[in-house]
């Protein structure tokens, strides 16, 4: 029988990616979502529980039925600009809904933790490249909860054995090259939707979040891996745990800064057509440039990023972009 996997927040852009590459690695993953920004059409790689991590009791009886060996948690909100907007919110959902989870396996024995984390833990670091041990100082609400649970993830090791695979994400792109799954955000904030909606007329511009950061250009510098990378990363994450290898941490980017307005330049390569823009303020809680290292998750892990080129996520972000897309 295969090794079960509870995965919260399954049903999400990144968690759906997860669960096709755990089904494709001989895993069941179990999905674990509230649908408040996941698609039921996204899971179709195992079974589905419908609940929130705000009610423990719905935790406990999807843990009773499916006794799954590992848990691994996307469940959260992830949005760095409404977390400056609303931070109790992000306070009480990421981390209340962390901590419910992680009690939850404490009670049924579940040993094994893949999170994630992000690179918003960092905060603004001067450009310099990211690894695992540089000091985490978030700037905004977002990075904030995530670093806590990292945080209770060392305690609840300690206290209940439970063993974890931290994987701080930089910005994730792309979609499933099969078509499957891909990034469908409501409202969408991300910059490679936002812009391919402007390239296809679906939004009239896209809007670049300030110019006047210390960057080469003067436009944000981001790391992009592309999604199905990611999610192979968690399941040589997953496979370390069950092995035994103990806890870790891992960035997961390619080492490679791309500023806002090479994206753009990117895009306009791959998809033959001017991106409309409009220059707009600053973000509040942006950092001016997140780039990590990846060299610890390539040794380690054994990771190799397949398709995290920025032509090849804007291309598969494209093609998924052409298509109708989930429906409610
Ligand atoms: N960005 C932008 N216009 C947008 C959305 C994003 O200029 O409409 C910029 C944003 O300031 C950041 C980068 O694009 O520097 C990536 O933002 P995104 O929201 O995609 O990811 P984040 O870095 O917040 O996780």
């Amino acid at each position: 029988m295969a090794i079960r996997v509870l995965v919260t927040g399954g049903a999400g852009y990144i968690g759906s990616h997860a669960c096709k590459a755990l089904a494709r690695a001989g895993f069941e993953p179990v999905v674990f979502d509230n649908f408040s920004t996941g698609w039921k059409a996204a899971v179709k790689w195992g079974p589905l529980v419908q609940g929130d991590l705000m009610d423990r009791a719905g935790i406990d009886a999807a843990l009773a039925e499916y006794q799954p060996e590992a848990v691994m948690h996307f469940a959260a909100l992830s949005l760095v600009g409404e977390s400056m907007k609303d931070p109790g919110l992000y306070w009480r959902v990421n981390v209340g809904g962390a901590l419910n989870l992680l009690e939850a396996c404490a009670t049924a024995g579940v040993k094994n933790f893949v999170f994630s984390s992000t690179c918003a833990t960092y905060g603004d670091q001067d450009g310099v490249l990211l690894t695992e041990e540089t000091p985490q100082r978030p700037i905004n609400a977002y990075g904030g909860s995530k670093l806590a649970i990292e945080q209770m993830l060392r305690d609840f090791g300690v206290s209940a054995g439970i063993s974890h695979v931290i994987f701080r994400y930089f910005n994730v792109a792309g979609a499933d090259p099969d078509g499957e799954t891909g990034e469908q955000h409501v409202p969408e904030t991300h910059l490679i939707p936002l812009m391919l909606d402007a390239v296809a007329g679906k939004r009239p511009a896209l809007t670049v979040f300030g110019t006047d950061y210390p960057t080469r250009d003067g436009t944000c510098v981001r790391d992009y891996v592309h999604v199905s990378d990611l999610a192979d990363a968690h399941v040589l994450g997953l496979k370390r745990l069950l092995d035994g290898q103990g806890n870790g941490v891992f960035c997961l980017g390619t080492g490679n800064g791309f500023s806002v307005r090479e994206v753009i330049e990117a895009s306009r390569l791959v998809t033959n057509r001017e991106v409309p823009i409009v220059i707009g303020g600053r973000r509040a809680g942006d950092a001016a440039a997140l780039v990590s290292s990846s060299t610890h998750a390539i040794e380690e892990l054994g990771w190799e990023p397949q398709r995290s080129t920025l032509r090849q996520m804007i291309g598969d972000a494209w093609a998924w972009a052409q298509r109708p897309g989930f429906e409610k």
